[in-house]
């Protein structure tokens, strides 16, 4: 029989990897300013016309590119940002895969002019569907200059799938919205049909804020502050009286790029709680610093989604700082602006270091009016032995901080033996948790090790799969009906989804208007979650690209695993450990999570006996 496997033209791949990136005149305005960004442009002109249908351009006076450059940019995985797997770790940089301009020339006619700082000329190239149809000369200032026109000119259905004008400018503007926010240090400004819809001059972040969203938003504006060792956050929220129903003044930026995070939203709206009217969306703009290391933004090709390390200690610390923001400004009652001791410990102690203990070097036992000396001045009376009284603490000056988790361990075990019945004593201990993040297991051949996340997200999203197509998920009654509200949009969103809902436990009593009321929801799903759950499960609908591979149903199944999964960074008990590994193992699929992520790794006797060679 003839052979039937054949390679794909190279255009063709470009075209369909295109899809990834390239689903809207949006993505195609978002990949171009940050480019211009990673190119250090100071000024930065984006022009419209027909809500990018006809023409997308942006003109920078960034670093511009060589001629050989300006050729290599259009191939695939062609960047001058990483050389090598590592940097992906130490991303200072907006792009880093090389894919957005591949993937744009291959659907659409792309007009390039650039030119160095050095250069007395520039280049100019043309190309339409991946073909170079010209490369000239051309006199042409410093920077770069793209123009995206005829986008989709090959793939009419997605043409075709393109919205009103009206809706594709809208995703435009939240695009410029998002990357001008984050860098007021460069000068923007927007053209649509011929007029300049924004100017945006260098500015700091307050103004910057005022400058997109109206004078009559700096008086709402609260700041908040706060620099911990794992994250610092900068920006503002919205005083909770200027809230309004939209969500459309929300922002996430880490390390200076947009993010969603319905888990992070969360934190936001459990600091405004009880501050707001009812169904008001909280107002922010926050910056959130972290290293690099600690995230990993290579999860979604068009990267509005991060995975964090520690998400736990960054709600908690988001949750707090906005409240105490809150109450600084007296905008929340006093009460509220207690912090729960619970959440803060971790880093507040460790920013504030151990108690100090001074030492008065004048002090004089024998001087009259020293009599009603400190504690803290019995260095001299007890000598030698007063360091063996406070291992542990160090005199001011020294040492800022001891290990806090070091302190926190050693009272550990003797609690839990406590707690402990005896025949949980005897029993073998067969699991081990690793970081808060990994669990260790022995196996005949060796060793287990599985990300508690990802293996979570893979039991649940089989669980809710299942309930999803047999219709049996089980519902508890909520003892008051839970009223939430979203956007029109999302409400549209949430009616098309309604029936696989409730096939996993929820219980609409009706979508309408802006307001979701809820009698029901799953079991094992807490009251406390399900505006989170909602929340991912519509910004998840939103990024999803829309193919024919489309499956609401997968979908739903897993975004509500991800937001119900057990985090990284929680404490697993034993019990709970050994629950999870058996029920990974009884899954259909237990080698991946349901985004297709290595849920575990084994590692034999045999290559371990290796390592010891
Ligand atoms: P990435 O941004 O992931 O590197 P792109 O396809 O967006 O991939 O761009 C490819 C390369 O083209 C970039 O790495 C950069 O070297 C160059 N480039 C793109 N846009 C510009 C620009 N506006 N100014 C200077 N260089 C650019
Ligand atoms: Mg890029």
């Amino acid at each position: 029989m003839a052979d039937i496997i054949q390679l794909l033209p190279d255009h063709v791949a470009n075209q369909i990897a295109a899809g990834e990136v390239v689903q809207r005149p949006a993505s195609v305005v978002k990949e171009l300013l940050e480019n211009a960004i990673d190119a250090e442009a100071t000024t930065i002109k984006l022009i419209i016309k027909d809500a990018g249908k006809t023409l997308i351009q942006v003109i920078d006076n960034g670093k511009g590119m060589s001629t050989t450059d300006a050729r290599l940019s259009f191939e695939r995985h062609a960047t001058s940002k990483i050389r090598t797997a590592d940097d992906l770790f130490q991303l200072h940089t907006k792009g880093f895969r090389g894919e957005a301009l591949a993937s744009i020339a291959a659907i659409a006619h792309v007009e390039l002019k650039t030119k160095q700082d050095q250069q007395d000329l520039g280049t100019e190239l043309v190309i339409e569907g991946s073909e170079v149809k010209s490369q000239e000369v051309v006199v042409t200032p410093k920077g770069t200059s793209i123009s995206v026109k005829h986008l989709f000119f090959n793939i009419p259905a997605r043409r075709n799938f393109l919205k009103s004008n009206s809706v594709e400018l809208r995703h435009i503007i939240d695009e410029f919205h998002r990357v001008a926010l984050a860098h007021p240090n460069i000068g923007f400004s927007m053209f649509s049909n011929g007029s300049e819809t924004f100017n945006l001059p260098v500015s700091n972040y307050r103004q910057r804020i005022v400058n997109i969203f109206g004078t009559k938003t700096n008086e709402k504006l609260v700041p908040v502050e706060e620099e911990t060792e794992v994250l610092t956050i900068s920006g503002f929220v919205g005083k909770p009286e200027f809230a309004k129903k939209s969500r459309n003044e929300q922002f996430f930026f880490v390390n200076n790029r947009f993010i969603k995070s319905a888990y992070l939203n969360h934190a936001i709206n459990s600091a405004f709680e009880g501050l707001l009217k009812d169904g008001a969306q909280p107002s922010y703009y926050l910056n959130l610093t972290v290293n690099p290391q600690s995230i990993d933004i290579n999860i979604h090709p068009t990267k509005t989604e991060i995975k964090f390390d520690d998400e736990h200690t960054l709600y908690a610390i988001l949750r707090s700082s906005v409240k105490h923001s809150l109450g600084q400004f007296n905008i929340a009652p006093v009460l509220d602006f207690e912090r729960d001791a619970n959440l803060d410990t971790p880093y507040s102690y460790q920013q504030k270091g151990t108690p100090t203990i001074e030492v008065d070097q004048s002090f004089n036992p024998f001087k009259e009016d020293q009599q009603k000396t400190k504690v803290s001045n019995y260095k001299k009376e007890v000598g030698a032995n007063w360091e063996s009284l406070y291992v542990g603490l160090e005199s001011k000056g020294t040492k800022t901080h001891t290990d806090f988790s070091e302190v926190h361990f050693e009272s550990e075990p003797e609690n839990e033996s406590i707690f402990k019945n005896e025949k949980d004593v005897e029993q073998k201990q067969t699991t081990y948790q690793l970081n808060n993040k990994f669990i260790i297991s022995t196996i005949k051949s060796g060793m287990l090790v599985i990300d508690q996340h990802r293996a979570h997200q893979r039991v649940l999203y089989e669980e809710f799969l299942q309930h999803i197509t047999i219709k049996e998920g089980v519902s508890q009654q909520l003892l008051f009906p839970l009223e939430l509200h979203f956007s029109k949009q999302e409400i549209a969103l949430i009616n098309q989804l309604k029936e696989d809902l409730e096939s996993t436990g929820f219980i609409f009593q009706s979508v309408k208007n802006e307001t979701v009321q809820i009698t029901g929801v799953p079991v094992n799903v807490p009251e406390s979650e399900v505006s989170i759950i909602l929340e991912q499960l519509i910004s998840d609908v939103e990024n999803e690209v829309p193919d024919s591979n489309f499956s609401a149903t997968d979908l739903l199944a897993k975004s509500m695993a991800k937001s119900l999964a057990i985090k990284t960074g929680q404490t697993l008990t034993n019990p709970e450990q050994e629950h999870l590994v058996n029920r990974l193992f009884a899954c259909k699929e237990p080698n991946v999570s349901p985004t297709n992520k290595t849920t575990f790794i084994t590692m034999t006797v045999d290559e371990l006996d290796k390592k010891f060679m």
